[in-house]
């Protein structure tokens, strides 16, 4: 695309930040080196998913002096899935791109996104061939879930991929339609559709601060993806159901021509009791999982808004607005 048609398209970069002041230093310089390398109109849309430390000073500051750069500051921490969503309803460019603050979705990879968009796709992801600093066990329990989740769910879902995705116009309009309350960002993507393709990357380690990740919340959203995309646990548990009862049904006759064909008693209670405790925690397991899906209709049913923003400002000097108050599209989302 020629330079002139390339400045008519805004790509906004949506960069949701939680506690992330010892990297924003380093973002900023990258985005200040990106942005001057780019033809079309880069904006920056911070969501600050309710950081305790010094983060929304030093975006304002720093960016006070920038053109085009929006922070939208939540009540308190609502998660990163969350902010992501509520990046992509405030946005209002011809195609926004997914980012994290900590540098290890690398601005360059972005514009490589932004030119593969040019050539005529709705949606470029960033398809990670390797990733530095991530260990083993993390690597190899990644893996597998994103093969697991796409052979699961039936969501042609692009392995090896995170939330760093360039998404056009289009595609948010209908992202926003979506409106589910737990929504699990990059799966819904997939499951949009539209024209959908890869940029490769290898995705360096964090460049400054800790993760906001722990494994608590990893395996969280690793739950909330199956769930939000298939009911497949609970026919599972149905059937494990069956097959164990059936299967006990055939031990009973066992028992019984033991007793009464051979004239002999199976003893061990120690069996026995492993069995009660065996089942019982299958049955358990089971109770949760139908709980876990109980408890999604629980949220979709409330309809509360997904997130509250407590203030909203802009770089072009004027605030949008500030106060507590609840958006007009998260009470409708
Ligand atoms: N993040 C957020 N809210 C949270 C947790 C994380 O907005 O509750 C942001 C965080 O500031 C970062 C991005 O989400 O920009 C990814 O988080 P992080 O880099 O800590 O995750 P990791 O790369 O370790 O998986
Ligand atoms: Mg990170």
């Amino acid at each position: 695309m020629s330079r002139s048609l390339s400045e008519h398209l805004h790509v906004c970069l949506i960069i949701p930040v939680f506690n992330e002041e010892d990297v924003l230093p380093l973002l900023f310089e990258a985005l200040q080196a990106f942005r001057n390398d780019r033809d079309e109109r880069i904006s920056i849309l911070f969501i600050d998913d309710g950081s305790t430390d010094g983060t929304a000073a030093l975006i304002r500051s720093v960016a006070g002096a920038w053109e085009d750069v929006q922070l939208i500051t939540f009540s308190r921490n609502f998660g990163h899935q969350i902010a992501v969503t509520a990046g992509l309803n405030l946005c209002e460019a011809d195609a926004a791109i997914v980012m994290d603050a900590d540098l290890q979705d690398p601005p360059e990879v972005a514009g490589r996104m932004i030119d593969v968009w040019k050539d005529g796709h709705d949606v470029v992801y960033g398809h990670r061939i390797e990733r530095e600093q991530v260990g083993w066990f993390e690597r190899f329990t990644a893996g597998v879930y994103y093969r697991f989740f796409r052979s699961f769910t039936g969501v042609d879902a692009p392995v090896d991929t995170g939330d760093f995705r360039l998404i056009s116009k289009p595609v948010i309009d209908a992202f926003r339609s979506l409106n589910e309350q737990q929504p699990y960002v990059r799966g819904l993507v997939s499951w949009l559709g539209f024209r959908q393709t890869a940029v490769d990357y290898v995705r360096p380690g964090r460049a400054a601060g800790t993760t906001k990740y722990p494994w608590r919340r990893r395996f969280d959203l690793a739950l909330d993806g199956l769930a939000s995309f298939s009911g497949k646990p609970l026919r599972f548990a149905m059937r494990l159901g069956l097959l164990i009862a059936a299967g006990s049904m055939l031990g009973l006759v066992w028992v019984l021509i033991v007793k009464y064909v051979m004239e002999t008693a199976i003893t061990g209670w120690a069996s026995l009791t492993f069995a009660a405790f065996f089942f019982g925690g299958v049955q358990l397991f089971f109770l949760g999982v139908m709980g876990s899906y109980l408890a999604r209709v629980y949220d979709e049913v409330k309809g509360r808004p997904r997130y509250v923003v407590r203030d909203s400002w802009h770089s072009n000097g004027n605030a949008v607005s500030s106060g507590p108050r609840t958006t007009p599209e998260s009470s409708t989302t």
